[in-house]
């Protein structure tokens, strides 16, 4: 690990920022501040990775702000900088930490999300903000409206990049791009998980010359969150268990995920009945709605927060020290986005993941993305039946195994798979095994299951 012996005031940072950063307290920068910042001073453009929690904001932010301070700007009319976010809630609070740190100097800010008024926003940018932090959704409906022109761009940030790409906003990416195509302009990603093929076609495309910095792996061991896997039969017991969860742990506030809207309003509805502080937040809420539950769920006015994918990237409420995973994220990626919600700038949190046969196959690629052979807990009179699917075996390997001479298509010398562990150990009762996708089989006193398909939580 790289030494940090650097403080904000080493890093040749504008006085006006390190004032701004003492009144927050901030003295030391972390890793990724530390090593990003002089990247993005120098003017290189940059993806960088760090886990969650491990302040990317700033580490964008205050070089971004520098270089604005220190340069004439290209153009009087357009932004200088665009900030761009997957969700209204986190471009709301990368907007906060923008108006904090420029709080006392004269720039103007505007914040463009979707689900707001576009006659109020065409009326915040006549007004020429030189900084803009957006989702890319409502930023690409400004273009095409002429209220917006890029053409003075200087910097350009992407944050959580590869979301905006899982979205589906690369079209919107890609024409905010030729919007503000010109050869001085830097541009920035920043996200936990970035080593996908798409986010380097799109860097490809966005970047000239990035520098790369990476500290750690996105599937590296997060030490400040601890990580608890429940094997879990069906609806009924996975609610069984989070109430037991939520009536035993020990909790500040806590964020519950869930694959679908329509589960979200279910689960806060049943644990409003059991008289917890609980609210639920899903995308396809008013954007007033969003903000009042974020606002007061960020000052704690509640303690249980029932949500989807929409609330799985970047924000930081600190006082969130438990996530509970109610079904297992559909991407690897976003286990480790979700889980990020607690164990922030060094607080400790506890994640719990509840598996039953339908997350099954996306409890595997999070075991695969983590690389690590995970291994279940369970709460005494609360386990269940299922204990996992375990993998088809081919009939020829079986056949080979029994040494009948069968040596596979490619002969004696073919490749064969290194054979991996056992994933689940207990598999004696065998008529609880089930096969992927055939539901959840038979269980006692099961309740049927009325649940919508997962949505997507695509912002704009
Ligand atoms: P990330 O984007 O990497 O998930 P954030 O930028 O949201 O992380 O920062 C996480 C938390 O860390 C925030 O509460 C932020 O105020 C805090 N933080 C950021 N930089 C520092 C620092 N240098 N020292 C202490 N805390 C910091
Ligand atoms: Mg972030």
């Amino acid at each position: 690990m790289a030494q940090q012996t650097e403080q904000f005031k080493d890093l040749g940072l504008d006085s006006r920022l390190l004032t701004a950063l003492a009144h927050q307290g901030l003295d030391t920068p972390t890793d990724i501040q530390d090593q990003a910042i002089p990247v993005i001073l120098s003017g290189h453009d940059l993806i960088a990775s760090s886990k969650t929690g491990s302040g990317k904001t700033l580490a964008f932010l205050l070089p971004v702000l520098h270089r604005l301070m220190k340069s004439k700007a290209l153009s009087k009319r357009d932004p200088r900088a665009l900030i761009l976010a997957p969700t209204r809630e986190l471009a709301k609070q990368v907007y906060e930490q923008l108006r904090s740190l420029t709080s006392g100097t004269s720039y103007n800010i505007a914040l463009l999300l979707g689900g707001e008024n576009f006659n109020d926003q065409i009326k915040l940018l006549r007004r020429q903000p030189q900084l803009i932090v957006a989702t890319p959704g409502r930023l690409a409906n400004h273009l095409n409206e002429r209220s917006l022109m890029l053409n003075g761009l200087e910097l350009l940030v992407m944050d959580e990049a590869d979301r905006m790409l899982d979205l589906g906003f690369a079209k919107e990416l890609n024409q905010i791009n030729d919007a503000a195509d010109h050869r001085h302009r830097q541009t920035l990603m920043f996200s936990a998980t970035l080593d996908h093929a798409e986010v380097n076609e799109m860097a490809e495309r966005l970047l000239k010359a990035p520098k790369r910095i990476a500290v750690g792996a996105a599937n590296a061991e997060h030490a400040d969150i601890e990580k608890r896997f429940y094997l879990c039969d069906h609806l009924d017991h996975k609610q069984a268990l989070l109430a037991h969860i939520l009536a035993t742990q020990p909790y500040q506030q806590a964020i519950i995920f869930t694959a679908t809207r329509p589960d979200t309003e279910r689960l806060a509805t049943l644990l409003k009945g059991e008289g917890l502080s609980t609210a639920a937040l899903s995308g396809d809420m008013s954007q007033a709605e969003r903000n009042r539950i974020m606002d007061s769920f960020s000052r704690g006015q509640f303690k249980i927060l029932i949500t989807t994918d929409v609330a799985s990237r970047g924000l930081d409420l600190l006082q969130v020290s438990l996530v509970v995973n109610f079904d297992m994220p559909k991407q690897a990626e976003e286990y480790v986005h979700r889980i990020g919600r607690t164990g922030r700038a060094g607080a400790k949190g506890v994640a719990m993941s509840l598996v039953g046969p339908n997350d099954w196959d996306a409890f595997k690629r999070v075991e695969r993305f983590l690389q690590q052979d995970i291994t279940f807990v369970s709460f005494d009179g609360l386990e269940g039946k299922f204990k996992g699917v375990r993998p088809v075996e081919p009939a020829k390997a079986k056949a080979a195994a029994r040494g009948n001479g069968y040596q596979g298509k490619g002969g004696p010398n073919a490749y064969q798979p290194p054979k991996k562990k056992k994933p689940v150990k207990a598999f004696k009762d065998r008529s609880d095994r089930l096969a992927p996708g055939t539901g959840l089989g038979s269980f006692d006193g099961m309740a049927p299951l009325k649940r919508k398909k997962p949505t997507d939580e695509t912002d704009s």
